[in-house]
């Protein structure tokens, strides 16, 4: 039996309410910054708890236009995780300035411990990453940040409604940054991304940003970007939205049962679950004895394990300016070690049964 990686054709391959909401708002003309946008940004903000939410069109953009709010330029660091997807370095090398890498720790975030010992003159702001789905250590890392007047942005890209002490992913910084992107667990047809913000200033400022600062047709305030949300994906995401707590809920309750299950097999070992957090399993990662043939013997069988990343961000060609030599010791024993299977809300517990069973073959024989 074949266990896929992707449900994307299972969500939304059978929604013709959906269907018919998109064909009446074709008909409105009204794409761009459109009605269903707003509705979006209200709906969102309310989900996750914060006064705003801004629609930008990638949740690269949504890190990119709260640096740009700040004022980071050429010159400044942000100290953010060596364990991240390429787009926490992209946003901060495109407007010039430098990351700085800090390892992570056996929950595969940044590990807060550490980022005090990289903070200098030319630090600007701080960007951690609950990876995985994931939280890093907000309450911690918030009282360095204050202690140095530095700003946070969150990289919650992989982590929408996850939960460190009760408070959500995203609203522990001065902004939060969230993806749609079809792959993340709230997902649109398209590339997509959130902003949350409680400040009024700040949310006035990316709406400015993602719109070539226009304050309205006849005049530009500062120069911006052309990173809207588009009202069509907006459309989709109003469509989302209402199902977003069943999802990350369902996805606990699968890894729950993977955990129990696979954690029974000796050469598995699952990472710690702390009481204090909410964990989303955007990825639900393990580790793994002889991890690169158990991958190649769950792809043979069909159980479309993964790896998250084979090569870790700070380790690729681009990279190498800003990082040389240094090695990051727990990122390096996370991309050796780990394998990510699949969790989502549309798997069926024959497939998750088949997933274990297909680990304890290949451990059988
Ligand atoms: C997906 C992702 C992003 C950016 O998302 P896009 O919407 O694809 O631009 C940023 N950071 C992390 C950790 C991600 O996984």
């Amino acid at each position: 039996m074949a266990v896929r990686y992707s449900y994307l054709r299972q969500q939304f391959g059978d929604c013709p309410e959906l269907w018919e909401e998109l064909k009446s708002f074709v008909l409105t003309g009204d794409f761009t910054l459109g009605a269903p946008l707003k509705e979006f940004e209200e709906g969102f903000a309310k989900l996750i708890g914060t006064k705003h939410a801004v629609g930008v069109n990638s949740g690269t953009d949504a890190i990119k236009l709260s640096l740009k709010a700040l004022d980071v330029g050429q010159g400044d660091e942000i100290i953010t995780a060596a364990n991240t997807f390429v787009a926490t370095v992209g946003a901060i090398c495109e407007i010039g300035a430098t990351p700085v890498f800090v390892d992570c720790n056996e929950n595969f975030c940044m590990d807060v411990g550490i980022v005090e010992s990289v903070i200098n003159e030319r630090t600007k702001a701080i960007v951690p990453v609950h990876f995985t789905g994931y939280m890093t250590r907000m309450d911690k890392l918030l009282s360095i940040a204050e202690k140095y007047s530095l700003p946070i942005i969150e990289d919650a890209c992989q982590s929408i409604l996850a939960e460190l002490h009760g408070r959500q992913a995203g609203t522990w910084g001065i902004s939060g940054a969230f993806s749609l992107h079809p792959l993340k667990n709230i997902n649109v047809w398209s590339d997509g991304g959130v902003i949350v913000t409680d400040s009024d200033k700040l949310d006035s400022k990316l709406r400015l940003l993602r719109n070539h600062g226009l304050v309205d047709r006849d005049h530009v305030k500062i120069l911006g970007y052309n990173s809207r949300l588009d009202t069509f994906q907006a459309v989709v995401g109003n469509w989302i939205l209402p199902q977003a707590r069943q999802i990350s809920n369902q996805r606990i309750k699968n890894a729950t049962y993977l955990d129990e299950r696979l954690g029974k097999i000796s050469q598995i070992s699952i990472p710690h679950r702390p009481s204090d957090m909410r964990i989303v399993f955007h990825l639900y990662s393990v580790l793994a004895h002889e991890r690169d043939a158990l991958l190649e013997f769950c792809i043979k069988r069909g159980v479309e394990a993964k790896i998250h990343y084979p090569i870790p961000i700070y380790k690729q060609e681009a990279l190498v300016p800003f990082v040389g030599n240094r090695r990051f010791e727990k990122t390096d024993f996370l991309a050796r070690n780990s394998i990510s299977f699949p969790c989502d809300q549309h798997l069926t517990m024959r497939e998750l049964d088949e997933i274990v069973e297909t680990v304890q073959d290949f451990y059988a024989t």
